[in-house]
């Protein structure tokens, strides 16, 4: 997909959330979404990895934004509620959610997944956005016009032999995109998801250790689909998983 020019400001006056802002893609996608005049809401589990990007997001200019600490692994429907109502209090509408934060796991053979382990993943890599959807759901369709993108993966399009919970998670994610862009199709909200592909980040190091990191495109490289996603000028794609790093 050729991605059009995006204007400077392609987010001025947007409240977007970003899950695992703290580090990797979800880091450099709060950024990027700062920069381009966004309100960023900072959802992750380490507090002190989400103050340095609000401290960087305001030394770059930006507008202030709000922390969210939580850990999706035990947060259950009532904490996004919760959530949902401070957003509401606080900021009065919602335009965007990025739902980037995942798990890996362990790459292991299927038959020994440890049954707390596909628990664990499939609560933060699948259920924690159900939960968070459904809550953040009434707000999203205030807004004129929201974008919710959803991360998933290779894995997520053609299982691979032992990435086990982590590719089933990223399945689901995909169905549930396709669930939700239909039901919503003819609202003002839109769901797509992207495949970032290979990215330099914690989560791609573990699960390829002894790969040469630098071959890799960065979190920063990846952003311009990103942007594009949750700009109003994708506001006719829905229902899309897309690649952050085309084949050529
Ligand atoms: P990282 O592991 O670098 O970052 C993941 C982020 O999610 C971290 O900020 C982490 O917080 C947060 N997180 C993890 N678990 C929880 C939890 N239980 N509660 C709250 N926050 C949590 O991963 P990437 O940046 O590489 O991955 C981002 C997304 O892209 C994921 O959905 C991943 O599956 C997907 N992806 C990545 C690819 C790659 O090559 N990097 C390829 C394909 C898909 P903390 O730092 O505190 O642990």
């Amino acid at each position: 997909m050729q991605l059009p020019p995006l204007s400077e400001n392609s987010l001025k006056d947007k409240v977007i959330l970003v899950t695992g802002a703290g580090d990797g893609i979800g880091r450099a996608a709060a950024l990027s979404f700062a920069r381009a005049g966004a309100t960023l809401i900072l959802l992750g589990r380490t507090v002190s990895k989400l103050e340095a990007v609000y401290d960087e997001i305001l030394s770059e200019g930006g507008a202030e934004p709000a922390i969210v600490p939580l850990d999706l692994c035990g947060a259950t429907l009532s904490h996004y509620q919760q959530m949902a109502q401070t957003i509401q209090e606080q900021f009065k509408r919602l335009d965007g959610v990025l739902h980037n934060a995942s798990q890996l796991g362990y790459l292991r053979p299927f038959a020994q997944i440890p049954e707390k382990e596909w628990q664990d993943i499939m609560q933060v890599n699948l259920t924690s956005q159900f939960y968070m959807t459904q809550a953040l759901l009434p707000l999203l369709l205030q807004a004129p016009h929201a974008s919710v993108i959803f991360t998933s993966s290779g894995v997520g399009r053609k299982g691979r032999a032992y990435w086990g919970s982590y590719a089933v998670s990223k399945f689901a994610t995909e169905g549930m995109m396709q669930v939700l862009a239909d039901e919503y199709a003819n609202s003002k909200v839109r769901f797509n998801c992207i495949n970032p592909g290979a990215t330099r980040t914690k989560m791609r190091a573990k699960a390829y250790p002894a790969e040469d990191a630098n071959q890799l495109k960065t979190p920063e490289d990846i952003m311009p689909l990103y942007l594009y996603l949750m700009s109003d000028q994708s506001i006719d794609v829905n229902g899309q998983s897309l690649d952050a790093q085309p084949k050529k």
